[in-house]
């Protein structure tokens, strides 16, 4: 996945998680508001019932005081109809037993119906017989204590849809409650998600970035460090740009490693150049100085050259200077080094070797280019000057020792060799 598209992913993925949050909010809202209308309608229906018994039932009591208190018999036929419509709302709120309890709506419509029954009795023979209450004392009771009992039960009724109206209105509201904590924490889990993978990818993203921009400094600076490549196990862009930084590197270091050896290396013969002898003579020289080491210098120089040049032509001339690098690579130890010091003038640095094994190297060498077949050119000589590192020996006064005795080796005829005698 790319760095783009991980940026993207927690944002999207969040806001899609929280849209869809949004709008189930909107949905229980909407489903809520129209439960409270429904609990409304439903509740306010049973709380009307409940008001209108109350109201019929203190009517029947009053128009049956006022029906025996005025001797008007018609008025206590006018409480059937009170009653009657008391008890239908009594069938209505049976029906709601989930809400009313059953139990009590039926003592109810028993302590009701007994009510009416004897307050009934009570008028008529009151309004037949005269205001004699006093035979009539146990109906009395009656009518009180049903009275007392059907108000106690209206006004326990009444009590319990309002009880069961606002518990059902507190039961909704919960639900809305609880989704605004779900929602409130899911939007606090959310930007926590959120803020942890932006901070996680900045900083693996800016933990690469930075060892980009050190290689590249390095290399711009000209101190590149090939050695070991940068790592990205990701495949986004920071993976491609290490990639190709990589792909850079290796190009880089071949044709680094290539020009590095263009500019020690001798085109000709390649063997080392002028400069990469002295470089490695120097060292050399150190190092013996430093380890107490027994260090060989030979200067071998091609005999009367520039005849051979003048005779068969620079072409040959090429030839013959290959040939003889071949023939020093062949007769020398792998630890002796090799340069082309001048023209048709070579160096031997042979460490860790005694001069009279040096001698017998160099002897070697002269008899075999001696007997070697040139082509064209047929035999060709070289003189040597052979030379010993002494100690505190310093790098000139060494060169100049063994050019000293390659010189009198040509003065003395050339095709010899000739031993510094200060050794
Ligand atoms: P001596 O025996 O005294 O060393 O005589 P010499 O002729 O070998 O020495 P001299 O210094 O007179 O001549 C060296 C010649 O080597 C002169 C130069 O043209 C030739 N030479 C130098 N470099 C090259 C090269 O790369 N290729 C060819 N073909 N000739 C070269
Ligand atoms: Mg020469
Ligand atoms: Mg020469």
């Amino acid at each position: 996945m790319t760095i783009y598209q991980k940026m993207l992913v927690t944002p999207f993925l969040s806001l899609s998680l929280y849209t869809g949050l949004i709008i189930y909010g909107l949905v229980e809202y909407t489903d809520n508001n129209r439960e409270i209308e429904g609990i409304s309608e439903k509740y306010l229906t049973l709380l009307e019932l409940s008001n209108e018994n109350s109201r019929l039932f203190k009517l029947i009591v009053v128009q049956f005081k006022d029906a025996v208190l005025a001797g008007e018999q018609d008025w206590v036929s006018n409480t059937h109809e009170y009653k009657v419509q008391i008890n239908s709302n009594i069938d209505r709120l049976t029906d709601a037993s989930e809400v009313l309890d059953p139990a009590l709506t039926s003592q109810l419509r028993n302590d009701f119906n007994l009510y009416y029954t004897n307050a009934l009795t009570l008028s008529l023979a009151l309004l037949k017989n005269g205001r004699e209450f006093s035979t009539h004392d146990a109906l009395i009771h009656s009518v009180e204590r049903y009275n007392n009992l059907t108000t106690t039960h209206l006004k326990s009724q009444n009590e319990q849809i309002k009880q069961s109206l606002t518990q059902a209105i507190e039961d909704s509201n919960h639900k809305l409650n609880q989704l605004l904590v779900w929602g409130t924490g899911i939007a606090i889990v959310l930007l926590i998600i959120m803020v942890s993978v932006t901070t996680i990818i900045s900083l693996s993203t800016k933990r690469s970035f930075a060892q980009v921009i050190d290689r590249m400094k390095a290399l711009a600076e000209g101190h590149p460090d090939f050695s070991r490549r940068l790592q990205h196990p990701n495949k986004d862009e920071l993976g491609y740009l290490i990639h190709w930084f990589n792909k850079l590197s290796e190009t880089l270091e071949r044709d680094y490693s290539k020009i590095q050896k263009l500019s020690i290396t001798d085109k000709l013969t390649q063997l080392s150049n002028r400069a990469h002898s002295d470089e490695f003579l120097r060292r050399q020289l150190a190092h013996s100085n430093e380890n107490r080491r027994e260090l060989v210098v030979i200067i071998t120089d091609i005999d009367h050259f520039k005849s051979i040049n003048d005779r068969y032509g620079h072409l040959a001339g090429d030839h013959v200077l290959r040939d003889f690098s071949t023939i020093l690579k062949q007769y020398t130890r792998v630890q002796d080094f090799i340069g082309r010091w001048g023209g048709e003038e070579f160096i031997i640095v042979m460490p860790d070797v005694g001069l009279e094994q040096a001698i017998k190297n160099a002897e070697r060498l002269r008899l075999t280019i001696e007997r070697h077949d040139f082509g064209e050119v047929g035999q060709v000589t070289a003189s040597f000057g052979i030379s010993y590192g002494i100690d505190g020996d310093t790098q000139e006064g060494l060169m100049n020792r063994t050019d000293q005795c390659l010189y009198k080796a040509k003065q003395q005829g050339r095709n010899q060799i000739v031993v510094d005698k200060r050794n």
